[in-house]
Parts: C-alpha cells; sequence; structure tokens
C-alpha cells in the first residue's frame, strides 16, 4: 500500500500576487459547490486572496463617499477685505442689547430658590 500525494492545482491571483503552484489535495479547503468538491486555492492562498477582496471592498466603500472630499477639495474664496471695509455692519440692529435681555432673564432663577422653605 503505497499511499501517494496527489497534488492539486492553486490557481492563485494575479489580482493578488499570488502565484499558481502545485499543492496536496489535503491543503485545499472543501467547497461543495466546486465539481470536485474542494477549493480552486489552497488554504493558505484563499485566506489571503479573500482577506485581499475584503480590504478592496472597503476601499470601494471608502471610494463610494466622495461628498466629504469634495467639501474639503473646495476652493475656500477669502471674504474680500475691500468690501467689508466699504459695508460695514448696519448699526441700527440691537443685538448687544438683545443679549443682556436674555442675560436678565436668566438671572433672578437663582434667588427664586429659597421660596421653597
Ligand atoms: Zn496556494
Amino acid at each position: 500500500m503505497v499511499e501517494t500525494t496527489t497534488l492539486r492545482k492553486c490557481i492563485g491571483s494575479a489580482r493578488f500576487g499570488i502565484e499558481p503552484h502545485e499543492a496536496p489535495v489535503e491543503d485545499f479547503p472543501r467547497q461543495p459547490s466546486q465539481k470536485d468538491g474542494l477549493g480552486r486555492m489552497c488554504a493558505v492562498h484563499w485566506r489571503s486572496y479573500t482577506a485581499g477582496l475584503a480590504r478592496d471592498a472597503k476601499a470601494r466603500k471608502a471610494a463610494a463617499e466622495p461628498e466629504a472630499e469634495a467639501i474639503e477639495q473646495a476652493p475656500v474664496e477669502p471674504a474680500p477685505v475691500n468690501q467689508v471695509a466699504v459695508k460695514p455692519a448696519p448699526a441700527d440692529e440691537p443685538k448687544p442689547a438683545r443679549s443682556r435681555t436674555r442675560r436678565a432673564h436668566a438671572e433672578p432663577a437663582a434667588d427664586a430658590a429659597p421660596v421653597a422653605e
């Protein structure tokens, strides 16, 4: 009884730099969908192949979201300094008075606490 080691071709993957080679059939993962029930790559290369596919999928997903990149790359025009000087902020908008009023409304809350006793 002589056990012969049957060699099988691992097809490798040019895409991920995996060279095709011969390997013992025991090194191939079982793959029922294949007509001979074995994978077309040895287990080691099959792992690197699927890892490579996962990496590519991640990269594609990142590339599929170009909106954030577009915003970053959009040229930001600085406000022309001359125009700002010619058009001063309208003086009749009473912004400081409004903020003072808001603060006045917030303050009485501190004094209202002792009423609970
Ligand atoms: Zn291989």
